[in-house]
């Protein structure tokens, strides 16, 4: 919730407009902790819509002569800002565990596949090119390129601070868009770093602003007509709402959201080396990833090994402050996220499934203040519970056992959320079938965080994903530009 409190002590976020740090108008903060020790470690502004309006009219100003720029130009900034994240690669990891909780090397893991957006988006003098025919009739030939957009605008989740946003920003700015980014309130400060890195690489002032705050910014930049297309990443009910309502203002937008993953345990699946690749999936990152798993469906026999096996895996985690070395899974991100979790894990039982693990007992002795929920594993869970249906986004694995491939793939579809899904199996034929009929975009065999690389397209289905082009890849490239056709005849 907004704390207007002053705090001296607590240093509060500016906005990055027009090439510098400035104060926003707002009246209104958010407390940013350190989820492992329940401490506020930043004040984020819950910025106006003036606010957003002044990081627009920058990006708008910036916008000529930076679509002028040459493309190898414009990537020439994104080499150097690589290098600069290279150079910063473990302080930004570490600010990432800070405000957000997961361990060091989950966010590590996190900062690389950012990175991997700005490699890829070096690409652009290729990505970008148009095409063309010469001789559509007699004399007529017709060529293809594509522009850039102008002011483009990206909304982020709390999950990953370091990695989401560059799904959009190097994309957004390497085809010669300007850019205005909100990060998640609650995670504000890893972008901070990586936009101050961004200033030293010669970008020119304007063409990349940080307006932070929550949903008051969120709308202004859905109505503001001088952005022309919105990127959004977070929970299903956000995401429509941004779609309906940027579209309805005459937008371009991708609006991903959130997600519920089965995750599909067939008889001759190899379980001695797969458990562990599904415990991390339920448990990484306690649970807060749009591709974590969430329902475990084991297939006839393979039940009660899977169970047995879960529940070791869940049981062998270390639970901490994801900073201290030999951590396996860090807090929840918030008081309340972590009163929302046990909640669900109450419903559960109330609802009739059987807890096998119970997270609601565990405690860290040194941080005591921490937002901390231990692994939980329940069986005999349907999808007409609360946890077999909830987005629960947290440690918690619901198994639900059925007979048959179709009866899991069944399940699968009777979801609305269709996100990410895994199968681990050895038959090339039962994975064939699944990743065929799976209803999630994003499909793992033998994989249980199926995240495409930054050279193919992420984004799910369903109420997964509200647009038409998916996020980074060759999706990316297309989403920040139009392709102009121009026709020619020369007398
Ligand atoms: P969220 O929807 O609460 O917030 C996302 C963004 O929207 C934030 O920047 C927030 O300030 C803003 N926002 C929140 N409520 C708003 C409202 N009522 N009106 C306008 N703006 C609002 O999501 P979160 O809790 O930050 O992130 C977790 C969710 O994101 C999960 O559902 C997860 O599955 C999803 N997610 C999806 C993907 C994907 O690729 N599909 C990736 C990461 C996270």
């Amino acid at each position: 919730m907004p704390d207007v409190a002053a705090r001296r002590d607590v240093q509060t976020l500016d906005n990055f407009v027009g090439g510098r740090w400035v104060q926003t108008r707002a009246t209104d903060f958010f407390d940013v902790h350190n989820p492992a020790v329940g401490e506020i470690i930043g004040r984020t502004p819950l910025s106006t819509a003036a606010d957003v309006d002044a990081a627009v009219q920058a990006a708008t100003l910036a916008f000529p002569a930076w679509r002028d720029t040459p493309v190898n130009a414009r990537a020439q900034v994104l080499y150097k800002f690589k290098a600069r994240l290279e150079a910063h690669f473990d302080e930004i990891a570490r600010i990432v565990t800070t405000e957000h909780g997961k361990t060091l090397d989950e966010a590590r893991g996190s900062v690389r596949r950012g990175i991997e957006c700005v490699e890829v988006a070096c690409g652009a003098p290729s990505l970008m090119q148009g095409f063309g025919l010469e001789d559509i009739a007699s004399g007529i030939d017709c060529h293809v390129v594509r522009q850039p957009l102008g002011v483009c605008a990206a909304i982020a989740p709390f999950n990953f601070p370091a990695m989401v946003p560059m799904w959009f920003l190097p994309f957004a700015i390497v085809t010669g868009n300007t850019f205005v980014l909100k990060p998640s309130e609650q995670v504000p400060l890893s972008q901070r770093k990586m936009v101050d890195l961004l200033q030293q690489c010669d970008l020119p002032a304007g063409v990349v602003n940080i307006v932070n705050g929550g949903r008051d910014v969120v709308d202004a930049m859905c109505d503001h007509p001088g952005i022309r297309a919105v990127s959004f990443v977070g929970s299903t009910a956000v995401a429509k709402h941004v779609y309906q309502r940027a579209t309805h203002a005459g937008k371009r937008v991708q609006a991903l959201g959130g997600a519920k993953n089965f995750v599909v345990v067939m008889p001759d699946a190899d379980l001695e080396r797969s458990i562990g690749i599904i415990s991390e999936s339920f448990y990484g990152c306690a649970g807060e990833r749009c591709l974590a798993g969430s329902m475990l469906v084991p297939i006839g026999d393979v039940h009660r090994e899977t169970r047995d096996r879960m529940v070791a895996a869940a049981q062998a985690l270390k639970v901490g402050d994801g900073a201290q070395p030999g951590v396996t899974m860090g807090p929840v991100i918030s008081a309340r996220h972590r009163e929302r979790v046990l909640g669900y894990i109450e419903k559960g039982v109330a609802e009739g499934a059987k807890l096998l693990v119970d997270g609601r007992q565990t405690r860290v002795a040194d941080r005591p203040n921490g937002y901390f929920v231990g692994p939980t594993v329940f069986d005999e869970v349907s999808t007409k519970m609360t946890i077999g249906h909830d987005e629960i986004f947290g440690p918690v694995a619901s198994m639900c056992p059925v007979k048959t491939l179709d009866e899991a793939i069944a399940l699968m579809k009777s979801h609305p959320n269709a996100n990410a899904t895994s199968i681990f199996t050895s038959s090339g034929k039962a994975a064939r079938e699944f990743s065929k009929h799976a209803t999630a975009s994003m499909v793992g065999v033998n994989i249980g965080v199926a995240a495409p690389m930054a050279y193919f397209p992420f984004g799910g289905a369903k109420d997964s994903f509200f647009g038409d082009l998916k996020v980074h890849g060759r999706d990316g490239i297309e989403f920040y530009t139009d392709k102009k056709v121009t026709i020619s005849r020369w007398f």
